[in-house]
C-alpha cells in the first residue's frame, strides 16, 4: 500500500533519509523504533504531505504520491493534487491539537462535514459510533478543555478516524501523557488493531505496545533501516548490533 522508493530528505546540510526503501502492505501494523533523530517522524510527515521529498518517490496504493503524472513523466505533485490524495491518511500527533472553541463532537464532525461534505446528522451519528469506542460518548458536548490528556487524546483519535483514512499514522502519541493515561490510550488503539484494517503506521517508545500490535517492526539508525522483522524476532532475538545495543538501552 506505501512505497518509499529510494526516498532522499535533506534540512539544509543534514541528510535525514538517504535513499530510504521501504514497504508496508495494506492491512499491516508497523511500528517504527529507533533513536532519536533517526527520521522515524520525517517519514510520517512525508506521508502527511507537511514535508517534501529532495530525492525518490513515494507509492501510496499503487499511485504515486509524492510525484504525480504529466504525459508519462512524473513531476513534483502539485498541492492540489497533494490535497486530493492525503484525505487518505489520518494522523495523531504527539501534541493532541483539539479545536479548543469546539466541542468534543463538533471536532469529530468538523472535517468530515467540511472536507468530505458527509451531512452533519451522518457525521454526527459517526461521532457518536467513535467516541463510543474510544470510551468517550459521556463527553460529547464537553470542550477539549474540560478533559484530560489521555481523554483529548482520544478524541483526536476519534477525529482522524472519523475521516475513514485508508491509513493511520501515529507519531508518539501517548509521549506528552502523564503516565497514568497512557494504558487507556494504548487500550483505544489496539481495540483500532482489533476490530479495523486500517493500515498503521506507528512512531513509539512504548516497546510492550509495539511488541503487542505490530505485524513487523522497523529499526531505524541514521536515516537508515537497520532491521526489520516481526516484533518476536526484533525483541526476542535481535540480529544486528545496532538494534540490540538500543533496545538494551531502552527495555
Ligand atoms: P524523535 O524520536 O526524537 O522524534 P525521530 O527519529 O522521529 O526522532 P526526526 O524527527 O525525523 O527523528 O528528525 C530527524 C532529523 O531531522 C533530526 O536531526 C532533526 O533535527 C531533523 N529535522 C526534523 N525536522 C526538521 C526541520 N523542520 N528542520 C530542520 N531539521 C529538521
Amino acid at each position: 500500500l506505501i512505497k518509499f522508493d529510494s526516498v532522499v530528505k535533506r534540512f539544509g546540510d543534514n541528510v535525514v533519509l538517504d535513499g530510504l526503501d521501504l514497504d508496508v502492505n495494506a492491512g499491516e501494523r508497523v511500528t517504527l523504533i529507533g533513536p532519536s533523530g533517526s527520521g522515524k517522524t520525517t517519514i510520517l510527515r512525508l506521508l502527511m504531505t507537511l514535508e517534501h521529498v529532495n530525492g525518490g518517490t513515494i507509492w501510496v496504493g499503487g499511485r504515486p504520491f509524492s510525484h504525480m503524472y504529466r504525459g508519462d513523466k512524473l513531476v513534483p505533485a502539485s498541492e492540489k493534487y497533494l490535497r486530493e490524495h492525503r484525505k487518505t491518511i489520518g494522523m495523531v500527533f504527539q501534541q493532541f491539537n483539539l479545536f479548543p472553541n469546539m466541542t468534543v463532537r463538533k471536532n469529530v464532525t468538523e472535517g468530515p462535514v467540511h472536507s468530505l461534505g458527509v451531512p452533519k446528522e451522518e457525521a454526527s451519528e459517526r461521532a457518536v459510533e467513535l467516541l463510543e469506542m474510544v470510551g468517550l460518548a459521556d463527553k460529547i458536548d464537553a470542550h477539549p478543555t474540560q478533559l484530560s490528556g489521555g481523554q483529548q487524546q482520544r478524541v483526536a483519535i476519534a477525529r482522524a478516524l472519523a475521516m475513514r483514512p485508508e491509513i493511520l499514522l501515529l507519531d508518539e502519541v501517548t509521549s506528552a501523557l502523564d503516565p497514568e493515561l497512557v494504558a487507556g490510550v494504548l487500550d483505544v488503539l489496539r481495540e483500532i488493531a482489533r476490530e479495523t484494517d486500517i493500515t498503521m503506521l506507528c512512531v513509539t517508545h512504548e516497546m510492550a505496545f509495539a511488541r503487542d500490535v505490530s505485524d513487523r517492526v522497523f529499526m531505524f539508525d541514521a536515516g537508515r533501516i537497520a532491521e526489520s522483522g516481526p516484533p518476536e524476532q526484533i525483541f526476542g532475538d535481535p540480529h544486528e548490533d545496532r538494534t540490540k545495543s538500543f533496545l538494551k538501552a531502552v527495555l
